[in-house]
């Protein structure tokens, strides 16, 4: 039982509720968790959880039926997000954490930093302290390894994680580090726990080689048994039976941790699988299995590894993994961004620069809605958000400044584009500076006990309409165009009339405390939305891998052609082409163009000189 204290009582009252379990022969300690006052007690199966939620002082009581009482859910029903620097563990976010096995010497170090960190990992490992399991193996470069991490931190602005293998080396590593790695041959070293407990970093939590799931969650339990909540798990293979692999990797281990406590966790498949051409595929199976990341070792030079050089991806592999991941993390509702970094340090720049305030970011529609789901995923907890009632709405907001971003739908990959975004987009004088694509899931949201013979009339945006049609064709229904899904659930609740529905995400539905009657209706499950982040300026520094353009042509025959051929003379990939009518002048064209390039990098001036020769009209929207 896990008995929660007001926040203002008193010591008398402490005393009180500690000699009750004192005298009731219970087992108790005080611990705290986000700085709140928790008696943690077990032993007295005969005491009333009520008995202790009526003393003074008491908050509330938790019984915890498990043998894990801080990790687990029952205590904390939100998931914990550890905050490694400008990096979420736990969020919308697959954090990928690469790197050498071994610190070996300083270029090898800051070459492979600098790969990973080109191809989108946000953390960079590298062992200082090795456990091997032969004493005559590499044992790590200490100190000095450390000092390399710190610069590999000061070079990439990468947050670093490493191993620590005995309390003795805690000064060192809260000098140099930022996340505190315990291995999996130390996951019961019950001092190391307790002391990376009390050092209060983030802690990596390595599986033991033969732990059961239980004892791994006691063992995070030490750590935050000590006041520490920053705990990332880490799952990475236990000794089985089985010789083709290193280990065998559980990647069942993920739902189980996910309902049994609110910590991350995350997979290394390199120590699970030992061999390099296994890593991706566990990899991506564990993103689609609902890992928040991933830990994976990236040698630039691997045959000459001083350390799992064979289980070791090579640069280009992982850079294709991270691809791979890109196009997988919307199916579980997550997001993989190569460019995190850069975005996080681009938007903590501009903080400064706004005088220290908070920066706000103006979706359409409601807390709830597609739109607001793509700014949580985009943002994190990073901005705050602010909904306006119409597109227009959103760019007015980002233009006269009381938004520093918009967020805005551009395209569907079943109902198409957003046209009034595309005509907008050229009228304002706007920059875009990002993307995020969502996968989109509709669900027919009704009231709590209504059955799907009751529904006469039914609410949604106009797209999802489209998105939903085989399903809604199926069904004599009044339809009913609202601004956004979440007005749509949350106007079905306030009429309070059963044979109304909307059509809507999860969220929404779990928002307004409505019910799914029917869950993924929309006509074919590759559903996805495109979102685009506009902001006045655009973002400094950091990789671009694509740009946005607006033309118009002349309008004699092989104008288009004319413009198209000098990005296909460069060898530049077109990924999307619209064209959209110029207001006022009939039959005449604007085109929108999406490329895989960054069209205002310098080594981009003559593709654009040659493109300016064979267009009217040019307006770069941004390169991202
Ligand atoms: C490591 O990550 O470098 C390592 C030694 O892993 P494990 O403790 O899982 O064997
Ligand atoms: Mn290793």
């Amino acid at each position: 039982m896990l008995i929660v204290l007001e926040p203002d009582i008193s010591q008398e009252q402490k005393n009180r509720i500690l000699s009750i379990l004192q005298e009731g022969g219970c087992i108790f300690r005080e611990i705290s968790d986000a700085g709140q006052g928790i008696i943690g007690s077990t032993g007295n199966a005969g005491y009333d959880p009520e008995y202790f939620e009526s003393l003074p002082g008491v908050a509330r009581v938790v019984p915890v039926n498990t043998t894990f009482k801080l990790v687990s859910r029952q205590m904390h029903p939100e998931d914990t997000r550890v905050q490694v620097g400008d990096v979420s563990v736990g969020g919308e976010r697959i954090v990928v954490v690469a790197g050498p096995c071994a610190v070996e010497n300083r270029d090898q170090t800051l070459s492979v930093a600098g790969e990973v960190r080109k191809y989108g990992a946000m953390i960079f490992r590298g062992g200082a302290f090795k456990p091997r399991t032969s004493p005559y193996a590499f044992q790590g470069l200490g100190e000095e390894g450390l000092k390399i991490l710190a610069e590999v931190r000061r070079t990439y602005g990468m947050p670093v994680v490493t191993e620590i293998t005995t309390p003795a080396q805690a000064d060192l590593v809260m000098k140099y580090v930022d996340v505190i790695q315990v291995g999996a041959r130390n996951m019961q070293n019950f001092e190391l726990l307790k002391c990376v407990g009390r050092l209060g970093k983030p802690v990596l939590l390595k599986r033991g080689l033969s732990a059961t799931i239980e004892e791994w969650l006691m063992s995070a339990e030490y750590i935050l048994s000590e006041g520490n909540d920053n705990v990332i798990l880490c799952e990475r293979g236990i000794r089985t039976f089985e010789p083709y692999t290193r280990n065998t990797l559980d990647l069942s281990a993920i739902p189980v941790i996910k309902s049994l406590t609110h910590l991350p966790v995350i997979i290394d498949p390199s120590h699970a699988t030992g061999s390099r051409e296994k890593v991706s595929p566990m990899s991506r199976a564990a993103v689609a299995a609902g890992a928040d990341g991933l830990m994976v070792e990236v040698h630039s030079d691997p045959d000459r590894a001083l350390s799992d050089g064979a289980q070791s991806l090579y640069p280009d592999q992982f850079a294709r993994l991270m691809r791979d991941l890109y196009v997988i993390a919307p199916v579980v509702d997550k997001q993989v961004d190569f460019a995190y970094l850069d975005k996080a340090r681009a938007v903590a720049h501009m903080e400064q620069a706004g005088g220290g305030e908070g920066r706000k970011a103006a979706y359409l529609g409601e807390i709830g809605s597609y739109s607001h789901k793509a700014c949580m995923q985009y943002f994190g907890e990073r901005v705050d958000l602010t909904p306006v009632n119409a597109f227009k709405g959103v760019y007015e907001a980002v233009k006269d400044g009381s938004a520093d971003f918009g967020v805005i739908p551009l395209e569907n990959s079943l109902a198409g584009s957003v046209h009034e975004n595309y005509d907008l987009l050229l009228e304002y004088d706007l920059r875009i500076v990002g993307e995020i694509t969502l996968r989109i899931e509709h669900n027919l949201v009704g009231h709590p006990g209504a059955s799907l013979g009751d529904i006469r009339r039914v609410y949604s945006h106009p797209q999802v309409f489209q998105q939903c049609r085989q399903y809604i064709d199926r069904h004599d229904w009044e339809l009913v165009p609202v601004s956004d899904t979440a007005h749509a659930v949350r106007h079905i609740r306030e009429q309070d009339d059963s044979s109304e529905a909307a059509l809507a995400g999860r969220d929404a539905a779990r928002i307004f405390e409505m019910e799914i009657l029917e869950a993924g209706i929309e006509t074919n499950p590759r559903n996805y939305t495109r979102f685009v982040v506009i902001a006045r300026e655009p973002l400094a520094g950091g990789e671009k891998q694509k740009s946005s353009l607006i033309f118009s042509t002349g309008n004699q025959p092989g104008s288009l052609f004319e413009a198209l051929k000098v990005f296909a003379d460069n060898g530049i990939n077109l990924v999307k082409l619209e064209s959209r009518p110029i207001h006022g002048k009939p039959w005449e064209y604007m085109f929108y163009v999406d490329l895989e390039a960054d069209v205002e990098a310098e080594d981009f001036a003559p593709v654009m000189a040659q493109l300016r020769e064979k267009i009217d009209y040019l307006k770069v929207l941004g390169s991202y």
